[in-house]
């Protein structure tokens, strides 16, 4: 490294990765000339970044197909089997692994129940033989993977890769999932909160300038907010932005483990919602079943989600209550981050959502306490389904080529361009 003030290491790397950007975002191709006014750098530089990254194979130059006379331009694209990252999400019931290709689409999925940890090490054996397994049924070279990254629910420290003591983990207590992983698995590997992985991903797919200042409710076992704004995940000092569990939103409600009263993470949470079904006689006990198990409560939400769809009055209520309950948490986010969009995802959503989602939007336009003069927008996430596992992988693809001045914790295009280049 130079020892003077501008690091032009850096600044090529950082190129690099507008490039690729530029290219990315026009997946109908776009040429040389075209990249060089998308992204205001020289034809020069363009031609030198261009080359690397066609050398690199993340990039493919062809000419376009000829029209009338003269000699048609070259036009790049990108070479979406160029690269591939996975994405593993924790939840509490099931882990979900997904194989994305450069292009963010999944290729593969698999889904194994969630082991409960007794054997820290044999439970990242067997996610490293699930990513084994992942890459084997897509017919992917290990060489041409990225890395690794893992959603899972807070609180964690993607700092050292350990997951702390996430209350909806039970067993898990100070996994170094990173470290074991990236050993067991040969790739380097990421590690993120649920909620904040999936609005990276939703940055990641949306248009440019689309989706700038967000929050990302999470509807799942748990409940969590990710948070962009002004096109940025925010991540804040411990990367455990965005938890919202703990606005009370129902004075007359149940103590929550924190003390307070009404919590929405715990007077929303599918369990409760089940609880209540069975008290207002929507669900037997036996339909039910334990709702400290969360298979079986996920089989019994949909089951109250079913009756709610057919139109059953008292499964209605169930989840109205809920939805204005999430509302008022949501006015709480609203107001004191100033976003001017809610998306919603998470396991659960889409089963509260089609009765739910019409008394929350009016719940929260229609609240005394939402104090921002601007319109709120509603809208579903990007990532149709396993939003958390795809944002995981999506996580690699962004560490490596999104163009961020900052140091990034995997590597930096150039180390991708330099590593496929070599293989
Ligand atoms: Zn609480």
């Amino acid at each position: 490294m130079s020892g003077t003030g501008v690091n032009l290491g850096a600044l090529a790397e950082f190129n690099v990765a507008v490039v690729l950007e530029a290219i990315r975002r026009h997946p109908q191709g776009v040429t040389r000339i075209e990249v060089a006014t998308l992204t205001a750098l020289s034809g020069m530089t363009v031609s030198n970044v261009c080359r690397r990254l066609v050398d690199a194979g993340l990039v493919i130059e062809e000419p376009a197909p000829a029209r009338g006379r003269g000699k048609p331009p070259k036009i790049l694209t990108l070479n979406r089997d160029g690269g591939f990252a996975v994405g593993v999400h924790i939840d509490p019931a099931v882990i979900t692994y997904a194989l994305i290709d450069l292009s963010g689409q999944v290729r593969e999925r698999i889904r194994t129940a969630t082991p409960t940890v007794q054997d820290g090490a044999k439970v990242v054996r067997e996610m490293a033989a699930m990513v084994d397994a992942l890459l084997l049924t897509g017919g992917i070279d290990r060489a041409k993977v990225l890395g690794v990254g893992v959603a899972a629910p807070g609180p964690l420290d993607p700092e050292t890769g350990v997951v702390l003591n996430p209350p909806m983990l039970p067993g898990w207590h100070r996994v170094e999932l990173r470290t074991a992983l990236q050993l067991a698995t040969g790739l380097p590997v990421l590690i993120e909160k649920d909620a904040t992985a999936a609005v990276v991903s939703e940055l990641w797919v949306s248009e440019p300038g689309e989706r700038r200042s967000f929050a990302f409710l999470y509807y799942g076992t748990g409940f969590a907010t990710g948070i962009a704004i002004d096109g940025s995940v925010l991540r804040g000092v411990s990367s455990n932005a965005g938890d919202t569990a703990h606005i009370p939103v129902d004075p007359d409600g149940p103590t929550c483990g924190c003390g307070r009263r009404g919590c929405v993470g715990l007077v929303t949470a599918p369990r409760t919602l089940v609880a209540r079904a069975v008290r207002d006689g929507v669900l037997t006990a036996g339909q039910a079943g334990d709702t400290a198990d969360v298979l079986q409560v996920g089989a019994a939400f949909g089951l109250l989600a079913d009756e709610a769809d057919a139109g059953d009055t008292r499964a209605v209520e169930i989840f109205t209550v809920a939805a204005r309950q999430i509302a008022q948490a949501l006015v709480v986010v609203i107001d004191l981050l100033d976003v001017g969009e809610i998306v919603f995802g998470g396991p659960f959503w889409s089963r509260i959502a089609p009765v739910g989602l019409a008394a929350l939007t009016e719940a929260v336009r229609t609240d005394r306490g939402l104090v921002v003069p601007h319109e709120i927008r509603f809208s579903e996430s990007l990532i149709p389904g396993d939003t958390a596992a795809v944002g995981a992988a999506t996580l690699v693809l962004d560490d490596s080529f999104s163009p961020r001045p900052e140091a990034l914790r995997i590597g930096t295009a150039g180390d991708a361009v330099a590593r496929f280049s070599a293989t």
